[in-house]
């Protein structure tokens, strides 16, 4: 039997990008039937749903809109759409196919937390889905469900779509209201949480994409048939991306907690060229590597934490027998390098002296003392930096090092990079 889809259920229905395509398929009204609910029970139906934030730090969405003081007024909603996780393109697939969707549930969320503005962050490199989103709210706009006076009720909410600059820590969400409000994106100091003191100040709830996505769903169904979709600590379903070398990169909608990393695999066409499984990344450049024992994990939040990792932005990144891991690493470390917003030492001067040293050993010119010297810079930011993307900026070394730990010692001293040398005398 064919799985259920939520995210995706509409798939190859044509003009979905239109709020008359989208209206053919029962778009809106979900909308509808919200404000005839009342925010209480849109609320109400969200925590049953047990989603959780699609975003990467999984935060259970109806747990999060209940920090909102009770009547401190404005309140503001603001959409994370600054998808940039090295590996993650699920939330521009949400925008190109289903931008009517995203926007229902943007105006569903925003009528369950009275919020008087509703704004998009879109990342400044996704400018066709910036305008695609701009034309779906103009449509959304002259069919009277946004403005003054939605859909004839005492409701009013205006939808702005905001173009961000191209800086990965504006992903975070409260460098994303720093950015909002004009300044450069850089991450406040928390507490107090958005929810208590975000955008100019007032309640807001900063939710993804994907997340948001899920609404229409949520309130058609309930949020106990979104939740029956998946597992009890994993509920409902979640879109995936794979790439690297796999046969059919792409993005696939699957149950959570269902289904296994294996399954996943399958579904982009496995491993190309009929190469072995070497290493994955299971959830963006940010988390921890896993390696063919972990490909019967289940997608499972809790899961595949026990096995060392975490499903983050929920993009797999297959690498192949031919990869090198320290190539990985340098290429990764030499990210965040570059996006480091500079406002914290260890994360700033870290990611500096990681990404010399990794060179070095790319290359082949590092001695083993330096891999310990690679150890300490890595300890000295894992959980001393100011936002997680400091933290994150060693995960993926460090659990690479002592996952293959023969191959970045095989790199000390020898002058060039083994694995490629290997690779390159095997073709
Ligand atoms: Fe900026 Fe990095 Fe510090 Fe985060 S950890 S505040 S990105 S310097």
């Amino acid at each position: 039997m064919a799985e259920e889809l939520v995210l995706t259920r509409h798939q190859g229905k044509p003009g979905l990008t239109t709020i008359e395509g989208y209206r053919k398929v029962g778009g809106y009204a979900a909308l509808r039937r919200a404000i005839e609910m009342g925010a209480e029970a849109v609320i109400a139906e969200v925590k049953a749903s047990g989603l959780r934030g699609r975003g990467g730090a999984a935060f259970p969405t109806g747990t999060k809109w209940g920090f909102l003081p009770q009547g401190v007024f404005p309140r503001y909603l603001a959409v994370n759409a600054d998808e940039s996780e090295p590996g993650c393109f699920k939330d521009r697939v949400l925008i190109e196919e289903y931008p009517h969707q995203l926007l229902e549930g943007v105006l569903i969320a925003a009528y369950a937390l009275q919020a008087s503005h509703a704004f998009i962050y879109i990342r400044g490199e996704y400018r066709l889905q910036r305008e695609i989103l701009e034309a779906a709210t103009r449509e959304v706009y002259a069919a009277g469900m946004a403005g003054r006076k939605i859909l004839g009720t005492d409701w009013d909410c205006e939808l702005i779509v905001h173009g961000g600059a191209g800086a990965y820590i504006c992903g975070e969400e409260t460098a994303l209201l720093d950015s909002l409000e004009g300044r450069r994106g850089q991450p406040r100091l928390k507490p107090p949480f958005p929810a208590i003191k975000g955008l100019y100040g007032q309640p807001t709830v900063v939710n993804n994409v994907e997340t948001l996505s899920n609404l229409p769903y949520i309130v058609t169904e309930g949020g106990a048939a979104y939740a029956a979709l998946g597992t009890e600590g994993s509920p409902g379903t979640r879109l995936f991306c794979v790439s690297g070398h796999v046969e059919r990169p792409g993005t696939f909608e699957v149950p959570m907690g269902r289904t296994s990393f294996r399954d996943l695999l399958g579904l982009a066409g496995g491993v190309w060229r009929g190469r072995q499984f070497k290493a994955m990344q299971p959830g963006g450049g940010s988390m921890q590597v896993l390696g063919p024992q972990h490909l019967d994990v289940p997608l499972d939040f809790k899961a595949v934490a026990d096995a060392g990792s975490a499903l983050g932005a929920g993009a797999l990144v297959v690498m192949d027998e031919t990869t090198c891991l320290v190539d990985v690493a340098t290429r990764l470390v030499d990210f965040y390098r570059h996006e480091s917003c500079g406002k914290c030492v260890p994360c700033r001067e870290g990611t500096y002296f990681e990404s010399e040293l990794m060179h070095r050993l790319e290359e082949g010119r590092a001695s083993r003392e330096e891999l310990a010297t690679l150890a300490d810079i890595c300890a000295g930011m894992d959980g001393r930096c100011f936002c997680p993307l400091g933290d994150t900026a060693t995960w993926f070394v460090m659990s690479a090092y002592r996952m293959f730990t023969q191959e970045f010692e095989d790199h000390c001293g020898a002058g060039h990079c083994p694995v490629r040398s290997r690779v390159g005398a095997a073709a």
